[in-house]
């Protein structure tokens, strides 16, 4: 049975970190402030909409709730965003997405304050991943996966990684972060010839496709390490990732459980984001 690389006690270790870090912001008179917005009542925003609250709240980081019914125009939900912009107790800003409307959110990730943009909406904090300059933070999924392997102590560098998925989430944004720590990456998505094999030899796996139990056994071989980002619904209604984890566990080194693994990070990268954010005004 392979290593369980779970994500609760790489949580628990940041979460602990970051309540000293806000401890001190406060002492300076500075209180970390996460604004999210959500349009409608998408049970996957509520979920994380709450567990990004009760991260907040151990933490000691002010959590203000900005809902609006899936009927909000474009102008209103612009509004909040100019006001977020503009409000100088907010350090950080997640808006649930994706919108039903493309073109709202597309407006929202133009507009902006990149200074505020914890999850990595706007095409400045893209950059900033892409480039590896450091500015603007990425976004909190991706950034979850190199926690995890850094919690549990694997090096990246040198490695021959498989990511599966190209989206600008998590797929890209992983890769580009994996190579910026040097690690050979091939990034993979729906036209990709031979995935299995290509999966087969590498070192690392990471997949992100939205796809339930989609890496099997023919994917893998013993001494990999696996980092499941998926979160789907199986054929019996139960949570599962995109790798099939009762047959893959058996064959490779580590694997990360969903759930309890990489989504149970994602909220304390955020409230990490906004602690960084947030101390940028002692600089
Ligand atoms: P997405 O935007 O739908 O992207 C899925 C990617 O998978 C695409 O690049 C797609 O390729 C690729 N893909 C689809 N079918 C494939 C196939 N048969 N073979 C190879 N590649 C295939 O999804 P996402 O937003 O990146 O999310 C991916 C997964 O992560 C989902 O299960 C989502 O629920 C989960 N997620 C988890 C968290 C967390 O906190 N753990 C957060 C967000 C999302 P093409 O580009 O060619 O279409």
């Amino acid at each position: 049975m392979a290593e369980l690389l779970k994500g609760v006690p790489a949580a628990a270790k940041i979460t602990e970190e970051l309540s000293s870090r806000c401890e001190k912001l406060k002492a300076r008179g500075i209180i970390p402030t996460l604004a999210m917005l959500r349009v409608g009542e998408k049970p996957g925003d509520l979920s994380y909409e709450s567990g990004a609250e009760k991260r907040c709240a151990k933490i000691g980081i002010t959590a203000r709730k900005i809902i609006l019914p899936s009927s909000a125009s474009k102008d209103e939900i612009l509004g909040h965003v100019h006001e977020i912009n503009s409000d100088e107790s907010i350090h950080g800003f997640l808006m649930f997405r994706p919108l039903d409307d493309k073109d709202t959110e597309s407006s929202a990730r133009e507009i902006l304050s990149p200074s505020k943009d914890v999850d990595c909406m706007t095409d400045e904090s893209l950059a900033g991943v892409f480039t590896g300059s450091g500015t603007g933070y990425p976004p909190c999924t991706a950034q979850a996966c190199i926690e995890l392997l850094d919690f549990y102590g694997i090096d990246v560098a040198g490695k021959n990684i498989a990511v599966i998925g190209r989206s600008l989430v998590i797929g890209r944004p992983v890769s580009m972060l994996l190579m910026n720590r040097n690690a050979t990456v091939t990034i993979c998505h729906s036209r990709t010839q031979n995935l299995p094999s290509i999966c087969h030899n590498a070192d690392i796996i990471i997949a992100a496709i939205g796809r339930p139990k989609f890496v099997g056994e023919n994917f893998v071989s013993s001494g990999q390490t696996v980092i499941d980002v998926g979160i789907n619904v199986d054929e019996n209604g139960k949570l599962c990732g995109d790798v099939d984890f009762d047959s893959v566990s058996e064959i490779v080194r580590a694997v990360s459980p969903v759930p309890g693994g990489v989504g149970a990070l994602t909220t304390a990268v955020l409230a990490k984001h906004v602690i960084e954010s947030a101390e940028k005004l002692l600089k």
